[in-house]
This record gives C-alpha cells, sequence and structure tokens, in this order.
C-alpha cells in the first residue's frame, strides 16, 4: 500500500524472554522478514537481552529499540539505565511514557519530556505513548486527555528533535485486552494528535512525524488500521513475542 511516510513497526517484548529465547526469536523474525524493505522494523527486547540481539541483528534490515531509559546520563540512581548505556549495544530508538510506565512507575508527562531530550542528546530516536483510560473516552475527555500528554510529553523538544520523534497513539483500553480500537477510532485520534503536533511545532513538521498505532494490533487487523492516512506503523506488544504473528502485521501492513 502507497503510504505518505515510511511504516514504522517495533514489538515491544516487554518483560519477556530469557536472552536464549530472545536469539531464537530474532533470529527467526530477520529470517523472516529478511526481503521488507518498506517498513521500519524494530524489536525492543528487555534490557538483558539487548546485546545479544545487537549482534544477531547486524547488517540487517531490524533496527534496536529499548522499552525505556533515565532521564539522566550518570550518576547514584539504581537500577536505572542512561542513554549512552543502551548505545553501546547499537540500540536506535527508545520507547518512553508506556502507558504500563505512567500506571506502575507514575510516570508524568514532565518526565517523559526529560527522558525525551535525553534520548535526543545521545542521538538514540524516542517512540513517545500517549493514548486516554477507557473512562476518559467514555466520558468524551480522549482529546483532553491527548492534548495534555502529548503537549507535556513534547514539552522543550526543538523543531529538530521532534522530527526525529515517532509518536506513538496507544489507548488504553486496548492494550493487551484483544480489543482494539476501529480503523475510524484510529485515524480519528492519529488526525487529531497530527493537528496538534502543526500548532506545537510546524505544518511540515506535522506531515513528516509518523504516528503508530497500539493496541492488540494483530495480522488480521493490521491492513484496515495501516490503511488509514494518519496511521504510520504499529507498536505492538503480544502479538510480537511469536515470529508468525509479527511477520503477518508487517506482510499484511505493506
Ligand atoms: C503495547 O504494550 O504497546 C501493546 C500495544 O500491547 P498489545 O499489542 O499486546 O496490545
Amino acid at each position: 500500500m502507497q503510504k505518505e511516510r515510511k511504516l514504522i513497526i517495533a514489538g515491544n517484548w516487554k518483560m519477556n524472554k530469557t536472552v536464549a529465547e530472545a536469539i531464537d526469536l530474532v533470529t527467526d523474525v530477520k529470517l523472516s522478514l529478511a526481503s521488507v524493505k518498506e517498513v521500519d522494523i524494530v524489536v525492543c527486547p528487555p534490557y538483558t537481552a539487548l546485546g545479544e540481539v545487537s549482534k544477531v541483528i547486524l547488517h540487517s534490515n531490524i533496527r534496536l529499540g529499548a522499552q525505556n531509559m533515565s532521564e539522566q546520563n550518570s550518576g547514584a540512581y539504581t537500577g536505572e539505565i542512561a542513554a549512552g548505556m543502551l548505545k553501546e549495544f547499537s540500540v536506535r530508538y527508545v520507547i518512553l511514557g508506556h502507558s504500563e510506565r505512567r500506571q506502575y512507575q507514575k510516570e508524568s508527562d514532565e518526565l517523559i519530556s526529560k527522558k525525551a531530550l535525553a534520548a535526543h542528546l545521545a542521538s538514540l530516536k524516542p517512540i513517545i505513548c500517549v493514548g486516554e483510560l477507557l473512562a476518559d473516552r467514555e466520558s468524551g475527555n480522549t482529546e483532553k486527555v491527548l492534548e495534555t500528554q502529548v503537549r507535556g510529553s513534547l514539552a522543550g523538544l526543538s523543531k529538530e528533535q521532534m522530527e526525529e520523534t515517532t509518536l506513538a497513539y496507544e489507548p488504553v483500553w486496548a492494550i493487551g485486552t484483544g480489543r482494539t480500537a476501529s480503523a475510524a477510532q484510529a485515524q480519528e485520534a492519529h488526525a487529531f494528535i497530527r493537528g496538534l503536533v502543526g500548532k506545537l511545532f510546524d505544518e511540515t513538521i506535522a506531515r513528516r512525524v509518523r504516528i503508530q498505532y497500539g493496541g492488540s494490533v494483530k495480522g488480521s487487523n493490521a491492513r484496515e488500521l495501516m490503511s488509514q492516512p494518519d496511521v504510520d506503523g504499529a507498536l505492538v506488544g503480544g502479538a510480537s513475542l511469536e515470529t508468525r504473528s509479527f511477520a503477518d502485521i508487517i506482510k499484511n501492513s505493506i
């Protein structure tokens, strides 16, 4: 399918896969998707598997992403990982502000914007997640919530940095629930977010920025979602844990 922006499809493995399992999965994914040129393919394993996964995908069409990072560069921050440490494994992308981190680690938009700035300073490309709760949608507050998250998470980014940022619209009620936003719901939210980027930065950047959809994406719904004009890829959780389901999403999106 002909798209205005190159699709970017990323697999977020979350807290799954030992190093051995990660090597098996990424080896298989690499073989299965070796001929794909139309999509930027990203895998985001847990930190512990970054080093080995990085070796497997060297010289391939698959890029490496991390699932989080610290806003700090180094120092007394027990348990944290800095952008510079991710760079050692040739990480190119980093997911920031995933709803699970907003929910369980209480990450705020302000913290996410600091992480985004730290990522850019290390030449990592952030994938910044936003999305409303079911209660927000049901009370008619989806746009209000998205606007707060987009404004807050992108605060302080320069135009150049924004161009190197990917956004992911992930309605929280669709993550890991098997319940997907309809293509029309996704398109409406993506168009709203793109309009906001236009207001906050400029129209050229808004036209260039890629916005992924995330929330129970599968091979069977990928084509319809990706055919929406403002949907530029997917952030995939559960279906990225097996080669077949991840590859189906990518092949059905082309
Ligand atoms: C996610 O966690 O980003 C996600 C979209 O998960 P799932 O595909 O499992 O809904």
